[in-house]
């Protein structure tokens, strides 16, 4: 193959590597992002359990001061009982003193009903704080390992790097532009190998002519279709 042509075709193949590394590295960085965003839906949900407990103990607090109530009014009625002397008045104190202690029983029960639900709560709380737990073991372990990978390939990126550069430094200046300008709109297929007598960007049929000067290689050929920079595939490729 002509020498150009093969500096062309490492080129290419080393930009190709090099743009590889931009999705590996994002999709680790998505995977760490998703375990983060895990964590911090379950903190949320913790705070609002949080919140829901205290709203419930300040209901407990605003039944007891009722009870406090009750029991007074109890008190009272008692003390006012022993002074009454008419039938009709006791019989209004004894109805007094009935709603009362109705009204504290209710109030026990709905502490008990409240404090209930605490429990409740509390048992979600430690069950997301243990979810919580394993995930964030789960993440320290993937940073851990992303560590390595991370290094692994910023290693391979630096030898890469150190590959243009010598290549770059031997090349042909004329011939690099020529390569750049088409790199700008078709990226990484710059330079595309013949297939089945087509070209492997554009998927058209090369006319024989071409083919033949392609099959050669003692030249730079472009597709004459979208103009892609064309070589024939050696086997060790
Ligand atoms: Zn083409």
């Amino acid at each position: 193959m002509n020498k150009y042509l093969q500096q062309l075709v490492n080129l290419s193949q080393i930009d190709q590597k090099i743009d590889n590394y931009a999705p590996r590295i994002d999709s680790i960085n998505r995977n760490l992002q998703l375990k983060k965003d895990e964590i911090v839906a379950i903190d949320e949900n913790i705070e609002k359990v949080d919140n829901e407990i205290s709203e419930l103990k300040a209901q407990i607090a605003n039944t007891n001061s009722h009870i406090n109530e009750f029991n007074a009014k109890i008190k009272d009625i008692s003390k006012k009982s022993s002074a009454v002397k008419s039938e009709k008045e006791i019989k209004a104190l004894n109805l007094e003193e009935d709603l009362a202690k109705d009204q504290l029983e209710a109030a026990n029960e709905e502490i008990g009903r409240l404090e209930r639900i605490i429990d409740n709560k509390n048992e979600l709380k430690a069950e997301l704080e243990e979810k919580k737990t394993q995930i964030q073991n789960s993440l320290d372990s993937l940073n851990n390992e992303v560590a390595d990978e991370l290094k692994a390939i910023e290693n391979e990126r630096s030898k890469i790097y150190d590959q243009k550069e010598k290549l770059l430094a031997d090349m042909n200046q004329k011939i690099l532009t020529f390569y750049e300008k088409i790199r700008k709109w078709a990226k990484n297929t710059a330079v595309v190998p013949v297939r089945k007598q087509a070209c492997y960007g554009c998927f058209m049929k090369i006319n024989d002519k071409t083919y033949a000067h392609i099959i050669k290689s003692d030249d730079i050929t472009t597709c004459p279709h979208c103009g892609r920079i064309l070589y024939k595939e050696t086997i060790e490729e």
